[in-house]
């Protein structure tokens, strides 16, 4: 009923008999659950919200949400769903803030686990020559920056919104600027402590129960739930210099981005992002706009053309001159169009906290909550000239429906023991189209339109074979999920039946069954 059928996904929708006997199946499963004694609570109503996202196109209403009160609580439910569940349908997903954007966190008449009820409990940071944070699964990454900056600290790698859940980005990968220096988050974790698929309670590191450390990190919610998370630190910097240039030709602003990424001694922070169609910037911006203010540069119009905004970040403290020296040397290294350097100083926590901003006056004018079909690619660098000139030159024809980020990374810096998959290239890029659909419309930016670009893109990466991976990966077919893996495939899955061999856990990926 809430499933919004436009082609591509209608297959999701199904009636039979075998979907009827598990929903009995699974009523009986939430019967029995209700006898379980617990330190929080199930709610069996008003759960509606457990079946939308952020990406607010699928939409898989549970039959009950856990407010877990403590990880015994998680502990003890998936143990009696395992020890009754042979040959159920009864599904369980962790559930974050729920920014997933095709239903990964859902669980369709099965059980969702609010990992934000553990939220707040012993944050305790840890200084020393080591620094780090003990958080919970359900902690906001934006809490864990305010608690830790008490103690002078902070995380290493972050994503580019804080109100993302530690279980949620850790299942992924958690990419942002600074993972080309310090890799993604999954790459800034001491600990974990998991609750598996048969609902054993496991603290895995490097040292101690390493398969399933790794296998957890990048593992989309497979092998267990994170119910507490040991974060490595750093001393913190109070202010940030932010800095945006502009590029007309793709290969001076990649060259750019790539040399500063080779730096030992760079920025701290190195993203970009594309500037599609819009009329007058180059002659208009000085009088349009505060120059001084990066935040306006991606507002600007283009004259029709294609523009490429490369954006770095200094963090420093006020009475660090050595460190604004060292900016202007590496801005004079650049080959950026002159008259286009945007540059301001920040907090560091503004710095950080910056999407906030923008999804504040989103939601004031109600385009928040509306569809995203985002995609999200990781292409290696001998194939990014080939992508951006078919992509951003002929089939991106019309003005980009929302942000498009580009940047590179090193490849060096992700450990490839944890269960992602990068392309297999010393450099590659993450390409983010970070589309919203108009409710209702039919044109450009309906949401029919924009999957069916998002198809035409990944058709062509397929088809000249760019050897891509997607990040946040959505496919519907295991055979699909082989590909993306490739030679991983049999280690990810043999994980799978060790840690979760009834594949209870996050349906919502479609890998080990069918969401519905
Ligand atoms: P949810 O959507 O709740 O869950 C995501 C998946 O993780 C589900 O499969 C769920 O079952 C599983 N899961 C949740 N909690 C746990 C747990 N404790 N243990 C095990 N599994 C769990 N990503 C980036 O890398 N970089 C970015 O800069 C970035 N920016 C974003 C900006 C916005 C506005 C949005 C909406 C998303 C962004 N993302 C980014 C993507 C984001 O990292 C993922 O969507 C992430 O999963 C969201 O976290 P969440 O807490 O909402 O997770």
């Amino acid at each position: 009923i809430l499933l919004i059928c436009i082609p591509q996904i209608a297959n999701l929708c199904c009636c039979n008999d075998s979907v009827t006997t598990s929903k009995i199946q699974n009523h009986e499963m939430v019967s029995s659950l209700q006898t379980l004694a617990l330190d929080g609570y199930l709610s069996m109503e008003d759960n509606e919200h457990a079946a939308n996202d952020f990406g607010n196109i699928y939409h898989f209403p549970p039959l009950a949400i856990l407010y877990p009160e403590t990880v015994y609580d998680i502990s003890r439910t998936i143990k009696h769903i395992y020890e009754m569940g042979s040959g159920s349908e009864f599904k369980v997903a962790a559930r974050g803030h729920g920014h997933s954007l095709q239903g990964q966190a859902q669980a369709n008449q099965g059980l969702v686990i609010n990992m934000k009820s553990l939220q707040g409990k012993e944050m305790k940071v840890h200084g020393g020559e080591m620094p780090y944070v003990d958080v919970s699964g359900g902690e906001l990454w934006i809490n864990i920056l305010h608690e830790t900056l008490k103690h002078g600290l902070a995380p290493k790698s972050w994503t580019d919104y804080l109100y993302l859940t530690v279980g949620g980005t850790l299942s992924n990968a958690g990419i942002s600027g600074q993972a080309f220096r310090h890799g993604p988050q999954i790459n800034n974790v001491y600990q974990l402590q998991v609750v598996t698929g048969k609902g054993e309670i496991l603290t895995c590191s490097k040292n101690q129960n390493s398969d399933l450390f790794y296998s957890g990190l990048g593992g989309l919610g497979q092998f267990g739930i994170i119910t507490r998370a040991r974060i490595s630190l750093e001393p913190a910097k109070k202010m940030v210099k932010w800095i945006r240039v502009l590029y007309s030709k793709f290969s001076t602003f990649s060259t750019d981005q790539e040399y500063l990424i080779s730096l030992e001694n760079t920025f701290d922070y190195i993203e970009g992002f594309v500037i599609k169609n819009r009329s007058g910037l180059l002659n208009n911006w000085r009088s349009s706009f505060n120059p001084k203010d990066p935040f306006q540069v991606s507002q600007f119009n283009s004259d029709g053309k294609t523009l490429y905004c490369l954006e770095m970040a200094k963090y420093f403290n006020p009475d660090e001159t050595e460190a604004m020296n060292h900016v202007e040397s590496l801005l004079s290294a650049l080959s950026y169009i002159p008259s286009t350097l945007f540059q301001s100083e920040v907090s560091f926590v503004e710095f950080l906290d910056r999407v906030h901003i923008s999804s504040i006056k989103l939601r004031e004018k109600g385009l928040w909550e509306v569809p995203h079909p985002w995609l999200n690619l990781l292409i290696p660098r001998s194939k990014i000239h080939h992508f951006a000139q078919e992509v951003f030159g002929k089939i991106l024809l019309d003005s980009s429906n929302g942000p498009i980020l580009i940047y590179p990374v090193n490849q060096s810096r992700w450990n490839s023991e944890t269960s992602f998959v990068t392309p297999e290239e010393d450099v590659f890029y993450l390409v983010a189209f970070l589309s919203s659909a108009i409710p209702f419309s039919t044109g450009t930016h309906s949401l029919e339109n924009i999957l069916t670009q998002n198809k035409q893109i990944l058709d062509f990466c397929h088809n000249a074979q760019l050897e891509i991976k997607q990040y946040l990966p959505f496919y519907s077919s295991q055979e699909e999920w082989r590909a993306h893996f490739g030679p991983r495939w049999e280690l990810f899955a043999q994980r799978k039946s060790t840690y979760d061999p009834l594949a209870l856990l996050a349906p919502g990926h479609r890998i080990f069954q069918k969401a519905s």
